[in-house]
């Protein structure tokens, strides 16, 4: 389970998108939101666009492996796809903020690596949120407002990397992705590996 968090803006989505093409044994997790959809996204493959009702049912019937409220609106991240895709062999990609890592890191512990994605400065954050142009200035002036907070949990992180530009971002990602996936511990049946290596060896 890889977890990407950052401020609004520092670039994580991008990054996030970009994994999956490169990396076929990567899937997202598609979180549900009680936030509208923006110009360009789909409901299904960005976000599943539930209203508040939805929401809190799902919320109540356990759906949810994590939930919280970001700027206004809830998030969650649906229990089922996640289980489904990871016991079908498969990594799976979060893009949620520190509320929400920090909910998967309680649950999952050594299963989870997070990456906290830092923009090269406050005032490239600012270019790029209206570069964008996906949210209105109202809504620019919250998420940078909210930036610092979110910034402040950098701690709670395996990884930092910082953005400065997209391609150098993405590579760091990917190799802190192909590092982790050969951690020992992770390396299911490699005894039986080795142990077959040693007796050739013989
Ligand atoms: P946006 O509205 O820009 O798509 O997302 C706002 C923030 O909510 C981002 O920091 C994003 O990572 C976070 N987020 C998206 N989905 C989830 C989720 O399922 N759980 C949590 N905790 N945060 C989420």
């Amino acid at each position: 389970m890889l977890v990407l968090s950052s401020p609004s803006g520092a670039g994580k989505t991008t990054i996030g998108r970009a994994l999956l093409e490169r990396d076929g044994d990567l899937v997202m997790s598609v979180s549900a939101t009680t936030r509208p959809p923006r110009a360009g996204e789909t409901d299904g493959r960005d976000y599943f666009f539930v209203d508040s009702g939805t929401f809190g049912a799902m919320a109540e019937q356990g759906e949810f492996l994590e939930h919280a409220c970001v700027f206004g609106h809830r998030y969650g991240t649906p229990r089922t796809a996640v289980f489904a895709a990871l016991e079908g062999g498969r990594d799976v990609l979060f893009d949620i903020d520190w509320q929400g890592a920090r909910r998967l890191r309680e649950r999952v512990r050594g299963d989870l690596v997070s990456i906290f994605v830092l923009p090269p400065s406050m005032e490239e954050l600012e270019r790029r949120l209206f570069a964008r142009g996906q949210d209105s200035e109202a809504a620019i002036r919250l998420r940078m407002g909210r930036a610092p907070d979110e910034v402040s949990h950098w701690r709670e992180y395996d990884y930092l990397v910082v953005n400065r530009d997209i391609d150098s971002g993405i590579d760091e990602v990917h190799s802190i992705l192909r590092a982790e996936r050969r951690r020992r511990d992770r390396l299911v049946g490699l005894a039986e590996f080795v142990g077959t290596l040693h007796r050739e060896g013989k």
